[in-house]
């Protein structure tokens, strides 16, 4: 069935994308005195912000008032894929975001976490803890399950946070937002994710298709640009290099509700924008696996083999005429 279906999906994503960062690799070798590529080796380490927007469709951010989402998709590359095959439940994947793998070695098939291997597939703050101490991880969301998650195996974060309820689903995302924009202005921390649950919530109560979805995306994007200014400010004044990656779980179908398998249900996103992402660029083969191995190769930490995901390739600039082309 799906399963079958979605190996072969993410094998072909996977072998593209290996191919064009392989291109991207040796062209930053070829050029690295000439141009600053933004990668990890080349810049030292760069530091990450995972935004996860439950629930949230890329075709609705695009057609709602959200010009802060609106800015990043033109300042970075964006790419829509499908989870055909795999749970569109949130366990799963912000399990397969945190984790760099799908649920068939993850072990989340539901909300229950029942299952959860995340001693042979650890997230990201574990893998990143365990590598190097000093490093700084948190996670700050508004949903609890991601506290589950973030808080598995050993090491953990340094910081697993649940937002308080603050009367509802948009004010509690503005309190788990602007913590987060605190923590990364007072403490850079090198790896920090984030989870905002009111589009979700908006799917849930009235669908896709009522004015409420697309509300709920207006305002859930003044909080993306509450933590992008964060970000801003913490880079300009530290000269540190940041890259933000925005992202989600599942879709709804138009009626609401998801956990089947229609095209809405399993469509995911994944925005990446900071040194090297061209400006504007979409590319498809992203996967919500590739977020993971992303933050890892950030900071110069090796990838396992046992990883699903590739880090999300780097478009390289337009190169100015006369420059000679990459051979590959
Ligand atoms: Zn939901």
């Amino acid at each position: 069935m799906g399963v079958t279906n979605h190996k072969r999906i993410t094998a072909t994503s996977t072998t593209l994308a290996a191919a064009v960062a392989a291109c991207a690799l040796v062209s930053g070798a070829a050029s690295a005195s000439a141009l600053d590529l933004g990668s990890s080796t080349a810049a030292g380490p760069t530091k990450t912000v995972v935004i996860g927007l439950d629930g949230t469709m890329l075709d609705f951010v695009k057609s709602a008032d959200a010009p802060r989402l609106h800015q990043l998709i033109a300042e970075g590359v964006s790419g829509q894929s499908s989870i055909a095959g795999h749970p569109t439940i949130s366990g799963p994947s912000w399990s397969t975001i945190l984790t760099g793998v799908w649920n068939d070695k993850h072990g989340v098939q539901d909300n229950s976490f029942n299952g959860a291997n995340y001693d042979e597939y650890p997230t990201a703050f574990t893998r990143i803890e365990a590598a190097n101490p000093a490093l700084g991880t948190q996670s700050i969301s508004t949903w609890n399950g991601i506290a589950t998650i973030a808080g598995s195996g050993t090491p953990t974060a340094d910081v697993v946070t649940t937002t308080a309820g603050a009367g509802g689903l948009a004010a509690t995302d503005t309190a788990t937002a602007t913590a987060v924009a605190d923590q990364i202005v007072s403490a850079g921390p090198d790896f920090i994710f984030t989870q905002l649950d009111q589009v979700d919530g908006a799917g849930h109560s009235g669908g896709t298709t009522a004015a409420a979805y697309a509300e709920s995306i207006a305002r859930v994007d003044a909080e993306v640009g509450r933590i992008v200014d964060a970000v801003d400010k913490r880079a300009k004044d530290s000269g540190e290099s940041w890259t933000i990656l925005v992202t989600s779980d599942h879709g709804h179908k138009p009626s609401g509700g998801h956990g089947g398998q229609s095209v809405a249900e399993t469509t995911t996103f994944v925005i990446a924008r900071g040194a090297g992402y061209a400006g504007g660029t979409t590319d498809n083969s992203y996967t919500i696996a590739d977020i993971t191995p992303t933050v890892l190769d950030n900071l110069g930490i090796a990838l396992p083999e046992n990883l699903d995901g590739v880090p999300l390739a780097k478009t390289a600039p337009t190169q100015p005429s006369g420059f000679p082309s990459f051979g590959s």
